[in-house]
């Protein structure tokens, strides 16, 4: 069996002391372990960044952004070993995998217009023979803590923005499906990112609290879920940190009367049943507004989810993989358990699903809940996979108070063909990330990402604009150069050009 080593000074270092398996959902086999760092492996990285920080800040942000265009070629010629790696330890499907790969590049190549996002602002005669400007100057050492789901997509939504911008990066990947993580920082290694500039250190809340209370470590950016984010936004930020801490999410789509129903359905099964619904923008609450709309879903979805085309993630030409572990598999069946007992109708189960040739695998069937009431635990809580709750109601605004009574605002989408409708519904919803026909309102990398409420704490959003601003501090300059030989007396009254 393999040992996952963490990524640090530019080599590889085994760790000493602790190690976790790590599975292959498909077939339930574990096919590796990986170190779990303590913390004096956690102060290896962290001399590391600090040491290459100065060298770095200093390196002309146009070579920086020559090293994320090699990166960007390394990581497409790789594509399909990136993607490989990932579906055989989380378990999505490979064109899944390759799906999350490139929504992950298009964040390093944001990254590569380094030059023009920090060029910072300039204001002549400001006053007589003063200039000032502000710079946008990196904060140092930061680092970044992810979740399983998307072992490419996260991590590159952060350290090529930090790194571009002239920070020093620590990350800390999932314990549960480290290879792609840390094949993919290597790619950057041969890159030719200097050494120590990022260092990638596996491990679980022994290494997270580490970088929470390094005095070195200035910024933390997390992805996961709600608990663990509120815990690293209060420990970061009482500490004096800059923290951005994305958490999890419940997110719902209102289906209009008058809602394109083929086009719907399609795009809900995507997003409900994609990547088993192991996605924070999945889509796991179908609000119907009216019951002609509700009846007209349960019958055309529920052949679609009894044909879901569901195995081993490695294989081509698949719609579903399995959930990443045994406990997370329990979990999903758990709250089935919980949806049936307390009163929800069960149209179509995924329990007693079997797949042949891996009976040992976590597999799940597509889910189907019909007559979902908001004091159901299948509504209220992130349930992180292939279940759908259908919640029937009797007008917008009635599902609009749904979703904006609800604690998690980081995803919604409504289907319909009214502007009137579409317009209130992106206006008041209480949600960070809106889609209109667009099940999955995943920002574009020149946008930002981020939800509301329990689904984010902190003021910046990720990667884009919001991110630049979070992996930066400003400085404003002020400057006078007065003629030579000129007198200037003293002034006591605040210096204006009134
Ligand atoms: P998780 O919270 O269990 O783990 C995330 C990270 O935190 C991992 O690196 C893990 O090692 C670490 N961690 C776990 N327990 C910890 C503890 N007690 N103390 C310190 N660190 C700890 O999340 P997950 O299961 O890996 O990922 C799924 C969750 O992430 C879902 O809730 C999903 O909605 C959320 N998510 C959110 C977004 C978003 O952008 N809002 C994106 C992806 C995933």
């Amino acid at each position: 069996m393999s040992h996952i080593p963490h990524l640090i000074n530019g080599e590889r270092v085994a760790g000493n002391g602790r190690s976790a398996p790590v599975f292959n959902p498909s077939t339930g086999d574990s096919t590796a372990a990986v170190g779990l760092a303590d913390r004096a492996t956690m102060q290896l990285a962290i001399d590391a960044a600090k040491a290459a920080f100065p060298a770095w800040r200093n390196t002309p942000p146009a070579k920086r952004a020559q090293i994320m265009f090699r990166f960007k070629q390394l990581l497409e010629q790789n594509e399909n070993e990136i993607a490989a790696l990932i579906s055989a330890e989380h378990g999505k499907t490979m064109e899944d995998a390759v799906g999350e790969l490139k929504r992950g590049i298009e964040n390093v190549e944001f990254a590569c217009a380094a030059p023009e996002i920090l060029k910072g602002e300039y204001s002549r005669n400001v006053g007589p023979n003063i200039d000032a400007w502000s710079d946008l100057q990196p904060i140092g050492v930061v680092a970044g803590i992810t979740p399983f789901n998307f072992p490419a997509m996260v991590p590159l939504w952060m350290y090529p923005l930090a790194i571009v911008c002239g920070n020093c990066f620590i990350l800390k990947p999932s314990e549960r499906d480290p290879s792609s993580t840390l094949f993919i920082a290597e790619l950057l290694n041969q890159a030719g990112l200097p050494k120590g500039v990022l260092n990638v250190v596996n491990g679980d809340k022994d290494a997270v609290d580490a970088l929470i209370e390094a005095p070195e470590v200035k910024a933390l950016s997390f992805v996961g879920s709600t608990p663990i984010a509120e815990y690293i936004y209060s420990e970061g930020t009482k500490r004096g940190k800059r923290v951005q801490a994305l958490g999890g999410a419940k997110n719902h789509a209102v289906l209009m009367p008058d809602a394109d129903l083929d086009n719907a359905v399609s795009a809900l099964m995507g997003a409900a049943y994609g990547s088993c619904g192991e996605r924070c923008m999945a889509i796991s609450v179908a609000v119907c507004v009216g019951d002609q709309i509700a009846d007209a879903l349960v019958e055309k979805i529920v052949p679609q989810i009894q044909a879901l085309k569901i195995g081993a993630g490695t294989s081509c030409g698949l719609d579903m993989g399995p959930l990443v572990t045994a406990a997370a598999r329990d979990k999903v069946k758990g709250y089935i358990d919980a949806g049936v007992a307390q009163g929800a109708k069960l149209v179509v189960d995924g329990r007693g699903l079997v797949v042949p040739g891996n009976e040992n695998g976590y597999f799940v069937g597509g889910t189907l809940f019909d007559q979902v009431t908001p004091e159901m635990t299948i509504y209220t809580d992130e349930i992180f996979g292939p279940v759908l709750c259908i919640v029937r109601v009797g007008s917008l605004e009635e599902a609009m108070q749904l979703i904006n009574d609800h604690e998690y605002g980081n995803g919604t989408c409504i289907f319909t063909r009214d502007g009137e409708a579409a317009r209130l519904f992106c206006d008041e919803i209480e949600v960070g990330m809106v889609g209109v026909n667009v099940p999955l309102p995943v920002p574009v990398s020149y946008h930002s990402f981020g939800g509301w409420k329990r689904s984010l704490f902190g003021d910046l959003h990720a990667y884009g604009p919001d991110g630049v601003r979070f992996y930066t501090r400003k400085k404003a300059i002020t400057q006078r150069w007065p003629a030579r030989k000129s007198h200037e007396a003293a002034q006591f009254a605040f210096p204006s050009n009134g």
